[in-house]
């Protein structure tokens, strides 16, 4: 026990700082090298208090120590702030209760501790609700704390109705209309980005389905499956593996086709633009594609490019056009991702 107390003792009498804290109260002795290498802030005003204290000595004053002052926060937040900058970065993480994580993210930033600042960011995110978002966001936006302000945004988004009903709420409705109306603005962004991030999902969901479609097409048309075979040969016995999520459906699509005698089909329609599409997108020599039709289509599609050089095209071959290239990098991507998983079930 005296041990320690000699140790702490020791400890105390090598500090050359005191870090005090708002109220006076409390004076927390230091080591100037912790505290400059933690904080550049610090570091700049202890350059300054120390050689002030140094030019006093070397004036023959009386050897003090120099002192810093922690204001704006209460003493047990400023106390743990040192606390925090002595265990460092790497050192055991001391948990940042609720009520001084928000004076600590201040003093973070007020002092530029950028891991402390994060530190700060995580613990107040992870406890945010619909009652303190308001008042946090402020707050994140005041310490510069830009994941702290994304994760406010998030929850606003999701829990808006909620939030609005919060005092907090009413009271920024009320004091700063400039702050609701951008809060709004950044909601209604987020509602437009996600609508849009949805559409494009679908849209790429249906290039992911036709390039599915493409490769069955060329599946049944050269090795044939259960009951739609290539001209001349039986269909192979067994089912391939898309059998039941496309391979079966577009087998019923080509006997549909070749059966159906109506002017205007919509499934027929469906099949020719299934067939004009495989043209499109074939890389097979003349005379080695098994797919009905696809000679017909290609050259048909080379005339169309040689009128199209001459004269401007019109609006509807620039959509097929566009079609094309979006299956085709769909097509491209999907087998990448196939040959990954393959590489990978090697493995
Ligand atoms: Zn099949
Ligand atoms: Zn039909
Ligand atoms: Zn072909």
């Amino acid at each position: 026990m005296c041990e320690g107390v000699r140790a702490a003792g020791d400890a105390a009498a090598a500090a050359d700082v005191d870090v005090i804290t708002s109220s006076g109260r409390r004076r927390i002795p230091a080591h100037s090298t912790v505290l400059a290498s933690a904080s550049p802030v610090l570091e700049s005003i202890l350059q300054r208090r120390l050689k002030k204290e140094r030019d006093a000595a070397a004036g023959g004053g009386k050897v003090r120590r120099a002192v810093v002052r922690i204001r704006g926060v209460t003493d047990d937040a400023a106390a743990a702030f040192v606390r925090l900058l002595y265990a460092g970065s790497s050192g055991d993480e001391e948990e940042i209760d609720e009520k001084s994580a928000a004076q600590m993210l201040v003093l973070a930033h007020a002092y530029r501790v950028p891991w402390l600042k994060r530190r700060c960011e995580g613990a107040i995110g992870s406890r945010l609700t619909a009652e303190s978002v308001v008042d946090t966001m402020q707050l994140a936006a005041l310490c510069d704390a830009p994941q702290l302000h994304l994760r406010c945004t998030r929850l606003l988004a999701k829990e808006f109705k909620a939030v609005e009903k919060t005092e907090a709420w009413r009271f920024l409705q009320e004091n700063d209309p400039w702050l609701e109306l951008d809060i709004l603005q950044r909601l209604h962004d987020a509602d437009l980005r996600r609508r849009k991030w949805r559409r494009k999902r679908a849209e790429q969901g249906v290039y992911v389905e036709l390039s599915e479609a493409m490769d069955c097409l060329s599946h049944i048309c050269t090795e044939g499956c259960t009951e739609v075979g290539p001209v001349g040969r039986a269909p192979a016995a067994a089912p391939c593996p898309a059998y039941a999520t496309a391979c079966r459906g577009l087998q019923l699509l080509i006997r549909h086709f070749s059966r159906c005698h109506r002017t205007s089909c919509p499934r027929c329609q469906r099949m020719w633009q299934l067939l004009r599409l495989h043209a499109a997108l074939c890389d097979l020599p003349d005379g080695h594609c098994n797919t009905p039709l696809c000679m017909q289509f290609r050259r048909k599609e080379e005339e169309k490019a040689a009128a199209k050089a001459k004269a401007k095209a019109g609006d509807d071959d620039d959509k097929w056009g566009l079609l094309v290239k979006k299956v085709r990098v769909a097509r491209a991507m999907s087998s990448l991702g196939k040959r990954r998983q393959m590489s990978c079930s090697q493995c």
